[in-house]
């Protein structure tokens, strides 16, 4: 028999089974010996209470059951010739899964991606802090791998809303993710292991027959004359065609949008988040969530979300980098754009998240802007704000305020340490940042500090721009088809086109793209799902 059950255990017993069982054979009222597997389904670390413990849901197996682990689809038969193509436009989470559902249906995915292969692109990455040299197409948000790739990959979505997120996980234990990745509920993939993972999904395609071609960054999308998505163009004029194309270009691809929305495509605008990364030295964060329990047990670094309502809508935390940097996130030498990433070990002494507030053409035109209009007016505004940010003479030098100056409305004149690799200087955000941004940030600070008197310190910074949080743009799809609503056999997918928002929903909408392309054909991809029939006991 398997019984679902919810437990809480002290922290140490996540290393003892012994104790996890015995925990187990307590909650349900049974002998220890009766118990033949725990399985772990979900994990939580819970530091509500005087004692940090894990809270989890198990499945208990009872004898005479015995646990099976269950066996999963990964196969992916050699593309035949004559196959349909389907061009993939980048190579981030939504690209690469809808390449590895389309090749695992016998679809031939022919991968464009403007930057370079994850190894090279690592070099290029770590250039931008060392000696302030950008590649535009090599970066923390371009290049195999997509943004995030250097991130720590943090999978917090866990709702199976919008599709399958085990299936998701499932395929990244495969490709050499912890499985720990698969119940605990706040995973993180671990940037050093991410370049090794996507070059096994690389691999993986290659085998299969797909088509990749890096430095391909593409400009141009043709129609036949039926109307129907034929191929693309590239900066160098090249042409790939195919019988669809999935475009996955993530939320950078600025010059795309705007390329797309010269030739008449139709593109919408989208409300967006911006605001401030925030910087504290890790042990203010763990004090502030362990209330001095850091120091007897071994607990993970600590991290924190909030979300509260203000005046001009709501002010939130996110993407929370505990023991992690904060990276210079640009795309351009146009504009200054900081982001978060922390390795797997998750060992620096700091720890920063992303504080922003939603912009939207309401929003702006109660604080006063004039918007024209046009489906760009908020990229316009993004990419203003950002070049607002960048310092003549300074490179990627981010402006930072301390958080306490910040709070007393006084520009900084000295900075503590930060650990974003191009340097700070001390500025006023009032300076950089419009009335509605710094009111709201100072609103949702105020209620945090409220409840967490600790998260105030002079040892907190705020530094900018935190403004790639999501797209300001969506192409719009027909939500039957999926197809762009004016050329069929376009798949705008993933953040940049507007249909996710993260590492985890993005690959989903990649996996989802691409079943509604095989459903055209009357194909089906069942990679990464449960082999029929395998598990008796689950069925
Ligand atoms: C530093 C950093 C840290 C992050 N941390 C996390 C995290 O911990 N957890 C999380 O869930 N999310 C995180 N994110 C966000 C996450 O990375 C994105 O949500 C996700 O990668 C979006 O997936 P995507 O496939 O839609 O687009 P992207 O990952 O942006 O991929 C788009 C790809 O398209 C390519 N491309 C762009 N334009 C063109 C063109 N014209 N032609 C050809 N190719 C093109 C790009 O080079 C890129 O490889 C982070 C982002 C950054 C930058």
């Amino acid at each position: 028999m398997i019984t679902s059950l919810q437990i809480s255990f002290p922290v140490e017993a996540l290393k003892n089974k012994d104790m996890l069982y015995r925990c187990a054979a307590k909650t349900m009222g049974v002998p220890l010996k009766e118990i033949s597997y725990v399985e772990l389904r979900r994990l939580s670390l819970d530091a509500r209470g005087r004692l940090p413990h894990y809270a989890a849901t198990v499945e208990v197996y009872t004898r005479p059951d015995v646990f099976e682990p269950e066996d999963f689809d990964f196969s992916m038969p050699a593309i035949v010739s004559g196959s349909p193509r389907v061009v993939i436009a980048g190579m981030g989470p939504a690209g690469i899964f809808a390449a590895l559902t389309l090749a695992s249906a016998g679809v031939k995915p022919v991968l464009l991606e403007r930057g370079k292969p994850v190894r090279e692109r690592k070099r290029d990455v770590a250039r931008i802090g060392r000696e302030g040299v950008l590649d535009p197409d090599s970066n923390y948000s371009f290049g195999e791998g997509g943004a995030g790739c250097f991130s720590d990959g943090k999978l917090y979505t866990r709702s199976n809303k919008r599709g399958d997120v085990g299936r998701v996980l499932r395929t990244f234990v495969r490709y050499g993710a912890k499985e720990e990745i698969l119940y605990q509920a706040h995973p993180h993939l671990g940037s050093d292991r991410m370049p090794a993972m996507i070059e096994r999904m690389r691999e993986s395609l290659l085998d299969a027959g797909a088509e990749i071609h890096f430095g391909v960054c593409i400009t141009g999308i043709q129609a036949d004359r039926q109307g129907r998505f034929c191929a693309v163009q590239d900066t160098q004029g090249r042409e790939y065609g195919g019988d669809a194309l999935v475009l996955a270009t993530g939320n950078s691809a600025s010059d795309l949008y705007r390329s797309m929305n010269r030739n008449g495509f139709l593109i919408e605008e989208k409300p967006f988040a911006m605001g401030v990364r925030v910087e504290h030295p890790q042990e203010v964060i763990d004090f502030m969530q362990y209330k001095g329990a850091e120091k007897r047990m071994s607990l993970p670094p600590a991290e924190y979300a909030f979300a509260f309502q203000c005046r001009t809508g709501g002010v939130f935390s996110f993407c929370m980098c505990p023991g992690g940097v904060v990276v210079p996130a640009s795309t351009s030498v146009q504009g200054l754009v900081v982001n978060g990433m922390s390795d797997s070990e998750r060992n620096s002494p700091r720890a920063n998240a992303g504080w922003v507030t939603g912009v939207s053409r309401d929003i702006l035109r109660q604080a006063g802007y004039r918007l024209p209009d046009t489906p760009l007016a908020l990229l316009d505004f993004q990419q203003a704000l950002e070049k607002r940010f960048l310092t003549p003479d300074k490179g990627f030098m981010a402006p930072a305020q301390r958080l306490t100056d910040f709070m007393n409305g006084n520009p900084s004149v000295n900075l503590p340490k930060s650990s974003y690799p191009p340097g700070i200087f001390p500025a006023a955000m009032d300076d950089y940042l419009p009335g509605f941004i710094t009111q709201a940030l100072r609103e949702g600070f105020r209620q945090t500090i409220a409840k967490k008197p600790a998260f105030l310190t002079r040892e907190a910074i705020l530094l900018g721009l935190e403004s790639r949080t999501s797209t300001p743009v969506r192409i719009p799809r027909d939500p039957q088809t999926w197809e762009h609503v004016r050329m069929p056999g376009l798949y705008p997918c993933g953040e940049g086109a507007g249909y996710a928002g993260g590492i985890t929903s993005s690959a989903i909408d990649g996996i989802n793209c691409a079943e509604k392309i095989l459903a055209k054909w009357n194909k089906k991809s069942t990679f990464g799902l449960p082999q029929a029939g395998k598990n008796p006991l689950k069925a």
